[in-house]
């Protein structure tokens, strides 16, 4: 990449065009400010392996009361972002099905029982159901269930028609998409004062978002203590497809959680017939090969609760690293270290979930005004890693 010796200069800077990026980028377009996204690889990181769950209910664990709060605003917000962006680019494949979670065995039915009597004290909207209900509202799963809880407002979106809209929303709104990535943030004065490109031009404006995912501490330029402490979670999820354009069978009409002997795997499936299965958990740095272990173990536990998903095509296997933070939870809002500069990081499981909000919190941030009140707890600055040089290389 050459420079071009040029300089840009925009309202704000948006370094990262995942699912947050982008979102970010639209809703700040939107609010008439000028937009650049740099990002080398745009709409795909962590965003477009994902399986595009947004399920506050299912996803809870236990002492994480704050971030249920905000996931369950977060799911609040979903009708109307996907109706907006189908109006201004393409429909984002927004289903409101729910989700069934399942239990094998009889230890994965305490597990169960326990989880229930959880979300019930939580005041969550949570329905007990009989191995013979579950089979009854989804009859292919396997005989073998003993039990299920029935998340009626748990959804999905399609995150990969999700990105092709926001790519679509964000140019026709005049963002402009640099495919290049950000080295540094510059700064005068203790302020932002644009980014620094790998070729070596710069992007001048009074405010940076930094929403490069798991990558978010690794952008130079910044003073110690204003980067956030992410690091990558390595997930392994796979895509099944019809064979031969042939349905194998009922398939699963909803998201299935399925508990199978302690381990947790989830099936989602598409209007298109394509199911998703996942995922792994793994603390593997930036590693993103695929195991067979890991293929092996996703389909027999799936299989496990759903026979005919055997017969499906694998058509995918792929590794994603999410951004996650040493509590879980987001690191959305301005920076209380340097001025100009708001952090949209740290989404972890819940990215997709939470993209609608998190645009809506920093396009506030920028303009000045509050956050919603369910961040509150997500605030960057409640732990942080020490700076890089500003020579570190970003990708
Ligand atoms: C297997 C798996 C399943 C998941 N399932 C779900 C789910 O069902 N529901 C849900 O809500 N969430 C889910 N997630 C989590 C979700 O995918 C993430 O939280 C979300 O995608 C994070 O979005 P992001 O935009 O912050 O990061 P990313 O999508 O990773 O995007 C970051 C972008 O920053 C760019 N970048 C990095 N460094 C630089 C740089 N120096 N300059 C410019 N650009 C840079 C990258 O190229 C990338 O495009 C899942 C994740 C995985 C891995």
């Amino acid at each position: 990449m050459h420079s071009t010796g040029e300089s840009r200069r925009a309202d704000v800077v948006v370094v990262g065009a995942g699912v947050i990026g982008l979102s970010v980028a639209w809703r700040a377009a939107r609010a008439g400010m000028s937009v650049v996204v740099a990002d080398p690889e745009p709409a795909r990181g962590a965003s477009w392996v994902a399986a595009g769950m947004l399920a506050p209910v299912t996803e809870v664990q236990y002492g994480e009361e704050a971030l249920l709060t905000l996931t369950l605003a977060a799911a609040r917000r979903w009708d109307a972002f996907a109706t907006e962006l189908a109006a201004a680019a393409a429909p984002v494949g927004y289903r409101r099905t729910g989700t069934l979670l399942v239990a094998m065995d009889e230890g994965d039915r305490a597990w169960t029982e326990a989880l229930y009597a959880y979300e019930r004290e939580l005041g969550l909207e949570v329905q007990w159901l009989t191995g013979r209900h579950a089979r009854a509202m989804e009859p292919a799963l396997s005989p073998g269930v003993r039990c299920g809880l029935w998340a009626p407002g748990d959804h999905q979106v399609h995150n990969r028609q999700l990105l092709g809209s926001l790519l679509a929303a964000t140019g026709s709104s005049g963002v402009v998409l640099l495919e290049e990535a950000v080295d540094a943030v510059e700064l005068a004065a203790g302020a932002v004062s644009g980014v620094r490109l790998a070729s070596g031009d710069c992007v001048r404006s009074p405010a940076v978002v930094l929403a490069a995912g798991c990558r978010s501490a690794l952008i130079g330029g910044l003073p110690a203590g204003a980067l956030p402490a992410v690091r990558p979670v390595k997930g392994q999820i796979l895509r099944l497809g019809p064979r031969g354009g042939v349905s194998p069978g009922p398939g699963p009409t909803r998201s299935v959680r399925a508990i199978v002997e302690g381990a947790s795997v989830y099936v989602v499936p598409r209007e298109d017939g394509t199911v998703v299965v996942g995922a792994t958990v793994e603390e593997q740095g930036f590693d993103t090969s695929v195991t067979a272990g890991a293929v092996y173990e996703l389909l027999r536990d799936a299989r496990r609760a759903l026979p005919a998903l055997s017969e499906m095509a694998l058509e995918e296997a792929v590794a994603g690293l999410r951004p996650g933070s040493p509590d879980n939870g987001p690191v959305v809002g301005p920076s209380p270290d340097v001025e100009g500069l708001v952090l949209a990081t740290g989404h972890y499981r819940n990215g997709i979930l939470l993209a609608p909000l998190t645009a809506d919190a920093v396009v506030s941030a920028i303009e000045g005004r509050p956050q919603p009140p369910e961040l509150e707890p997500f605030g960057p600055g409640r732990f942080t890693v020490p700076a890089r040089p500003a020579s570190f290389g970003a990708q």
